[in-house]
């Protein structure tokens, strides 16, 4: 396969995503099937030494400019624009964050080329690109032969382990020249999450709400589960979305990520930004009427049973345990 396999390294506030790790895993494996470098691409201001701990790459990009210094997705596509017809990748793996998710498809669209969005893998075989990208909220899954050049894929986290990605070595970094004219969206301030009653992200054991609930009342059901338990709840977002709980307790891609020791998902579907949020937990069980719901693709165990019969039986069930009866 002509030309190099590229993964956008995104870093914030100082720090690489745990993404930027798992993308050069990825890219490693795609690399080595294509016969081809891995490189990696920081755009960022005064980032240099940053760019150093990129060693799993065997070659780093770093293109500074102060336009970069924050996460701007019409700047990042812009800059990665300029580089990709200088050096002309034959792929581009980007990932889907809330704050690289915009860079993709900005860019595709000023490159002309087609954007493959929801990747969750990717394989070099026979000259091409195939990936597996997830369709309506990860109940469809479609391999698709990418012939575009560069292929822009955005990629889903979790698709390898950021371990498998990370290396000891320092990277070896050339520095490239972007020229950014002034662009539209500005980036203003970081507003951290307002703490809330209960840090969702410390606890042991979650149980968590999904659009199955169906009522607010219904939340009881979960809260009384959870005291039992020795646990707190939490939600998916149209749960959330609703005002049935605070902003805090939202687990996925715009909420928390959790990794309790147990994560008991109540009617949740596991769609992909759910499950990026809570695919770290220890033990997760689902509960779901669907048995084709995706959660049971990631859950340790599961029943297809009607929560709202399960939680107060389940609630007597660990309350006798507790009397020892
Ligand atoms: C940019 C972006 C960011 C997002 N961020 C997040 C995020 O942070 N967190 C998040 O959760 N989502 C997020 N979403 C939304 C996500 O795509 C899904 O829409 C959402 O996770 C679905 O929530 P759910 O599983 O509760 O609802 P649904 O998908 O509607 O699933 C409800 C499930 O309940 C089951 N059910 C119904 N009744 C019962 C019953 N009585 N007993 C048992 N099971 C029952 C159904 O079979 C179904 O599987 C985001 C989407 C986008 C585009």
């Amino acid at each position: 396969m002509a030309g190099n396999i590229w993964v956008l390294a995104e870093a914030s506030r100082g720090q690489f995503s745990e993404i930027t790790f798992e993308l050069l895993a990825l890219g490693r494996e795609v690399a080595g099937q294509a016969g081809a470098p891995l490189e990696a691409v920081l755009l960022g201001s005064n980032a240099r030494e940053l760019a150093q701990k990129l060693g799993a790459a065997d070659a780093v990009l770093y293109a500074d400019n102060a336009a970069l210094a924050d996460p701007v997705p019409e700047s990042a596509a812009a800059a990665l624009a300029q580089l990709i017809k200088e050096r002309q990748p034959a792929a581009v793996l980007v990932p889907l964050t809330n704050i690289s998710v915009d860079v993709g498809v900005v860019l595709a669209a000023q490159l002309g080329v087609p954007f493959l969005n929801y990747c969750k893998d990717l394989k070099a075989e026979g000259g091409n690109l195939a990936a597996t990208c997830v369709l309506y909220g990860g109940k469809m899954e479609a391999t698709v032969t990418v012939s575009a050049k560069p292929a822009i894929i955005g990629v889903l986290p979790g698709a390898r382990s950021a371990d498998a990605g990370r290396s000891d070595k320092v990277a070896a970094v050339t520095d490239v020249a972007v020229s950014l004219a002034e662009q539209k969206l500005r980036f203003k301030r970081y507003l951290d999450p307002a703490a809330g009653d209960v840090d969702i992200t410390k606890q042991n054991i979650l149980v968590s709400v999904g659009r199955g609930i169906q009522t607010k009342d219904n939340i009881e059901l979960a809260q009384e589960l959870a005291d039992v338990m020795g646990g707190a709840v939490s939600g998916s977002r149209p749960v959330i979305d609703q005002g049935w709980l605070p902003l805090t307790r939202q687990v996925g891609k715009s909420g928390m990520n959790v990794k309790p020791k147990l994560y008991l998902a109540l009617g949740i579907s596991g769609a992909p930004e759910h499950q990026e949020g809570m695919r770290g937990a220890q033990t997760i069980i689902a509960i779901n009427t669907d048995a084709k719901a995706p959660i049971f693709n990631i859950a340790h165990y599961g029943a297809t049973v009607d929560l709202l019969e399960l939680a107060p039986a389940l609630k007597e069930a660990v309350e006798k345990r507790k009397q020892g009866a």
